[in-house]
């Protein structure tokens, strides 16, 4: 199985797991927080090269309707 590196939305933890090929790491949770479904990080070993199409899959975060804004 391949090596795939993670990163945490909550605290920004990166860490690896070993993830059949094509998972999304959904099923994981971080290590530091326990927070679920973290962030799949992409090596950048290919500088400088032109993205042709690249089918990219990104999940927009549901906005939540929270009121109040104390930061
Ligand atoms: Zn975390």
């Amino acid at each position: 199985m391949p090596l795939y590196e993670y990163q945490c939305s909550g605290c920004d933890e990166r860490f690896e797991a070993l993830q059949r090929i094509g998972a999304d790491g959904k099923d994981l949770t971080c290590p530091a927080c326990g927070k679920p479904k973290p962030d799949k990080v992409f090596s950048t070993f290919a500088a400088g090269s032109v993205s042709h199409g690249a089918a990219q899959s990104a999940a927009p975060a549901p906005h939540s309707c929270r009121s109040g804004g104390f930061g």
